[in-house]
């Protein structure tokens, strides 16, 4: 018997009561240490696990996570639940970690609630604490997602199909897929190990490519540098000063939106990183900018696009009509603008 086999038969994690309808356990992972692997095959964009938080901390906007707060909410917690999080805390001290806050920081995912005007408004000052979506790894191209949905309530769910025994994992960035290796390791707090992190490889290169890609995409859609260390501020992803003054002015043709939203799609797919959630989303600001055509041929032609499953086909088809002007165009830039202005803190 190896000295890790007898470590691992003692993790605390071993003694953590699975709900019998989450689909993973608990092995080491290698580097990772522990890791939640499948023990069932999970079809692509099927729900993994909806887990409830253990407990919330809801900060005031200058508050920072503090052991007392966190400590006052565990002490309130049920005789179970308090197990749960003393497991927790254990397997963080065999890690080397005796610090609460820490551990609270290393578990929690911020929470999404509803706003006065029915909206789901991102708080980045409701934490939750959740204990099996939070032994997940992290990887670049991750095989699962978890978008912020109800309150106090978050879901996993596979971005792809999962085999028994293969380790589930999501992205713990959501702007990751516009950010290169070193960005993405700048604000992970480990270096990851995954396909589009190991140098030297074909996939690797391709990846860097494309994310890049994206960001620049991004870019002319939104007019903002998703990637940017310094949101707001000059970015020269765009280097044409006069398309980068278009894209900020959200002055793109309608026609050409089309064709770069089909490439983020086509780009997201290519990367293995696509899910139904974000292939959705594009497809639903293509339907809204297509609604603003007002050229019979551009609409017949932007039917034809969103008629295509495949990014691929959308892309290709999307290809043969960039740049082409629209009447609309000058409405959709007028709309964009006012949606933007009205966001504006
Ligand atoms: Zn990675």
């Amino acid at each position: 018997m190896s000295p890790s086999s007898v470590m691992d038969r003692e993790h605390p994690y071993v003694f953590l009561e699975i709900p019998p309808e989450v689909p993973f356990e608990l092995k080491p992972a290698g580097e990772k240490g522990w890791g939640g692997f499948a023990t069932r095959f999970i079809a692509r964009n099927s729900l993994i696990y909806q887990e409830p938080a253990l407990f919330t901390l809801h900060l005031t906007m200058t508050q920072q996570v503090n052991d007392s707060a966190v400590l006052q909410a565990v002490k309130n917690l049920s005789k179970n639940d308090k197990q749960k999080f003393n497991l927790l805390h254990e397997a963080s001290i065999l890690q080397g970690n005796d610090n609460i806050s820490e551990l609270f920081i290393t578990n929690y995912f911020a929470l999404a609630i509803p706003s006065h005007k029915h909206r789901e408004l991102y708080q980045p000052n409701l934490l939750g604490f959740f204990v099996f979506i939070s032994r997940l790894n992290h990887s670049c191209v991750a095989n699962a997602y978890v978008p912020q949905n109800m309150r106090k309530t978050i879901s996993c769910y596979a971005a792809r199909d999962i085999q028994p025994g293969e380790e589930i994992t999501f992205s713990y960035c959501g702007e990751f897929p516009n950010m290169c290796r070193d960005r993405r390791h700048g604000l992970l707090d480990f270096i990851c190990h995954c396909p589009a992190c190991v140098p030297g490889t074909r996939f690797y290169e391709l990846s860097e490519m494309r994310r890049q890609l994206i960001r620049g995409l991004h870019y002319l859609l939104l007019g903002l540098d998703l990637a940017s260390s310094r949101r707001g501020g000059p970015s020269m992803i765009i280097t044409d000063p006069e398309l980068r003054d278009n894209a900020e002015k959200l002055n793109i043709p309608l026609m050409s939106r089309l064709f770069y939203e089909s490439m983020v799609g086509l780009m997201l797919e290519e990367e293995g990183i696509m899910n139904g959630l974000t292939s959705e989303y594009i497809t639903n600001r293509m339907s809204q900018m297509a609604e603003y055509l007002a050229e019979k041929s551009n609409v017949l032609a932007a039917r034809k696009i969103m008629e295509q499953d495949r990014w691929m086909d959308r892309w290709l088809l999307a290809s043969r009509t960039f740049g082409v002007r629209d009447r609309g165009d000058w409405d959709a830039c007028a709309t964009l603008q006012l949606i933007r202005a009205a966001n504006r803190p």
